[in-house]
């Protein structure tokens, strides 16, 4: 297989999307032919008129300045004596603007293209053609196209010959297709066709998603359709796209008057309405028109469903939210000028992730990115892959820790030694990358840190909440450090130096965070001030120790003695209660939050955080109508009103976090820690009546686990189901206790 040899068109293309075409005359019997792909832009690849393979927006996103993945095809049955290859591109993420620095040309200066095609004759001959001058460039009919900009076709526009292709020089090392294809999924129809206040002719599709809308219509030629997209409707019912920012999610389609088929190929959309801005007939038919779901192909594995139907919607939020934002890596958010690597968010999400989807494969490629990126200092930037210029300024503690988070959730949830072992380099050097990156030798103090990220302590407008960063940031440190040794150990490395630095970094945030037990109230504003990153808040010149989220974090980081613990538990549930049964937390806090109030025997306040409907809570977007999770607690405020327009995405998952608890404390499903991937099991449910019944399951890869249980009266029944070759021990809330294999159980308490 020859593939590295990149050619691109022969003039400046501008945001046009060109076709690499190769005609192929075949005059031998074949055994077998394949066609390896790989494109800087997003490609499609058409064999005599007809799309090849499932993949869309292949070759996906990854680290260009160090790797780009190419496809491989079987196309043995696809060719006749007379072939036409085509090779369509699109700017995609390596060659338009990427995020809200609108960085350009991520991996190449133009669209270009490898391929190349191997052919094994019959004759027992080989032959490979591969790409080069001798290729043709057309125009096509996407006459522009952009990832975040949105797409035009126009089934008028000639298609030309541009010219001969021209060979480019790309450094970017060539890897076999990992993580999983992206792919299109459900077709939803529209729900409802409004005409808003102000007039709009506005389509429902009733639920937010990743992809794009198609659209089927027969009008005059050179007719247009102008369609603008949406995640909500403003409180007066109208249009409502300014948390887009400046992206512009734009399609528009122009017809040939014949019977057209129009969606973008080379673009995606986050949305759950779509406004036509221009259509050309007098009715819209809304049999018209799908919006097709679009995300990487993973597996689905978790189920549940329960008595209470906010907390199923709840759940349909969180796996929508999941859909939405595994494009390829792991992002924050699909609609705006984002839809980045945040791997903030990917760390607090990665547990979920795992239980409602096999995400192994497409972590081994996403952790290949922090990988290839991090840097010789250990640090892990904010995001993965790279969108910006100057990564280095955007390190900070709880984002770049998914260098240790994830690998060791995967390990839990696969089991796979021989990843952890890929992945242990660059847990440690994160590590290393903590110990250095402050003036003091334990603790991680000053820095550039997204802190607390959208917590409610300091402020409704502020974007960070009041929790110290330093105090944030020494936790962290200690919390990786302890992954470092727990992976350490899995994998038979000494780990004494680790266990060293541990001791010594709790020691150093006990005595400069904490003093009687508990966390000091304030410490002095040590961070660098992130004009862009302060929002509209307030700068403060103090932060505080004695926060929910501090105190979350000292418990669940176990930053605390066994002796201390009662005190600091009942100290964090004086404050949900004094707050009327609410969180303060944000993104750093919120998703242990629950466990820490179940591991101290406060379940049922967990359980009342988790009913709790008034702002901030869970519930609080679900009875505001969210059909996905939101970035914001109330990014739509009581009164109608936006939280704010450049920071309120209604397609983010982070706070999706809590069906981990869920799943793992309220139904009582956890992989163990010493014998992980579901051999060894921990059932213990938390049942409460207010949910009535639970049924949670997870397709592990020993088979499936499913708790039951359901209220009848004051009495709860159990079912278990615990697949072959594993074992669960089994803790009811009584106490009772017992070790299971393999089969289906049931219990009976009251
Ligand atoms: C993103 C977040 C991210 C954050 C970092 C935002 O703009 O959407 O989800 O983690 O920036 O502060």
């Amino acid at each position: 297989m020859n593939i590295g040899h990149w050619i691109t068109a022969p003039c400046e293309m501008g945001e046009a999307a060109c076709t690499f075409t190769r005609r192929l005359a075949i005059n031998k019997a074949i055994n077998k032919a394949t066609v390896y792909a790989s494109a800087m832009g997003v490609y499609t690849f058409i064999l005599n008129g007809k799309k090849v393979g499932k993949a869309v927006l292949a070759p996906g996103w990854t680290s260009y300045k160090h790797r780009v993945l190419y496809q491989t095809y079987d196309v043995t049955a696809l060719l006749t004596d007379t072939n036409t290859l085509e090779f369509g591109v699109g700017q995609g993420w390596a060659v338009g603007q990427v995020g809200y620095t609108h960085v350009r040309h991520l991996g190449a200066p133009s669209v270009s293209v490898t391929v190349c095609i191997e052919i094994e004759y019959a004759d027992g001959t080989v032959e490979e053609i591969v790409t080069g001058e001798d290729w043709d460039v057309y125009t096509n009919h996407v006459t522009s196209s952009d990832i975040y900009s949105g797409e035009t076709v126009d089934l008028t526009a000639p298609i030309e010959l541009v010219g001969k292709a021209k060979p480019i020089e790309l450094s970017s090392k060539l890897e076999a297709q990992m993580g999983e294809w992206i792919t299109e999924h459900e077709r939803l129809a529209p729900v409802e066709v409004i005409k808003t206040p102000k007039g709009e002719l506005v389509i429902d599709f009733g639920q937010n998603m990743t992809g794009y809308v198609e659209v089927k219509i027969k009008a005059s030629r050179g007719d247009r359709i102008v369609m603008h997209h949406a995640e909500v409707l403003d409180k007066d019912g109208n249009f409502y796209n300014a948390n887009y920012r400046t992206s512009k999610n734009e399609n528009v389609y122009i017809c040939s008057g014949g019977e057209d088929t129009f969606k973008p190929t080379y673009s995606f959309q986050g949305f759950r309405y779509v406004k036509l801005v221009e259509f050309p007939l007098d009715t819209v038919d809304p049999e018209c028109f799908r919006a097709i779901v679009v995300h990487s192909e993973m597996k689905r594995t978790g189920y549940y469903r329960c008595g209470n139907e906010k907390i199923n919607q709840l759940y349909h939020n969180i796996i929508w939210g999941h859909k939405s934002n595994y494009l390829d890596i792991p992002t924050d958010c699909p609609q705006r000028d984002e839809r980045l690597g945040w791997t903030g968010d990917t760390q607090v999400f990665c547990r979920t992730a795992a239980i409602n989807f096999d995400v192994e494969k497409f972590f081994e490629k996403w952790m290949g990115e922090v990988a290839l990126e991090q840097e010789e200092s250990g640090a892990v930037a904010g995001v993965v892959p790279t969108a910006y210029e100057n990564s280095t300024s955007k390190i900070s503690a709880a984002w770049g820790d998914v260098a240790c988070i994830v690998p060791w959730q995967l390990y839990q949830s696969y089991g796979n030694k021989a990843d952890l072992a890929k992945w242990f380099p660059i847990m440690k050097k994160w590590v290393g990358y903590q110990h250095g990156a402050g003036p003091a030798e334990f603790l991680w103090l000053g820095g550039l840190h997204y802190g607390d990220w959208l917590a409610m302590d300091d402020g409704q407008d502020s974007y960070v909440g009041a929790t110290s960063n330093d105090l944030i940031a020494s936790a962290f440190f200690a919390y990786s450090t302890s992954l470092v040794i727990k992976a350490g150990e899995v994998l038979g490395e000494n780990v004494d130096e680790y266990k060293e630095l541990y001791k010594n970094v709790v020691k150093a945030f006990r005595e400069y965070f904490m003093e009687n037990g508990m966390p000091k109230s304030e410490f002095p504003y040590t961070e660098v001030v992130d004009p862009y990153r302060r929002g509209k808040g307030p700068v403060d010149t103090t932060r505080l120790g004695m926060t929910q989220t501090a105190l979350v974090l000292i418990l669940h980081f176990n930053l605390c003695t066994e002796k201390e613990r009662p005190a600091l538990a009942a100290k964090l549930c004086e404050m949900i209660k004094s707050n009327g049964n609410r969180m303060t937390t944000g993104f750093v806090g919120t998703p242990y939050i629950l466990h820490v109030l179940s591991d101290h025997g406060y379940t049922d306040l967990a359980y009342e955080l988790l009913f709790q409907e008034q702002n901030p809570s869970w519930l609080y977007s679900v009875c505001h109508g969210a059909t996905t999770m939101w970035e914001h607690w109330n990014s739509i405020k009581e009164d109608g009103s936006f939280w704010s327009t450049d920071m309120n995405s209604f397609n983010h998952y982070a706070y999706g976090a809590v069906y981990d608890w869920i799943f793992g404390v309220s139904s009582g499903i956890k992989p163990c820690e010493d014998d992980p991937a579901y051999r060894k099991i921990i059932i213990a449910p938390h049942p409460d009546k207010r949910l009535g019944h639970a049924d949670a399951s997870i397709d592990s890869r020993q088979g499936r686990v499913r708790s039951y249980w359901y209220y009848k009266g004051d009495q709860v029944y159990y079912e278990f189901e615990i697949p072959s070759g594993a074992t669960a021990e089994i803790t009811l809330p009584s106490g009772y206790k017992t070790t299971v294999g393999e089969g289906i159980y049931h219990f009976a308490e009251s």
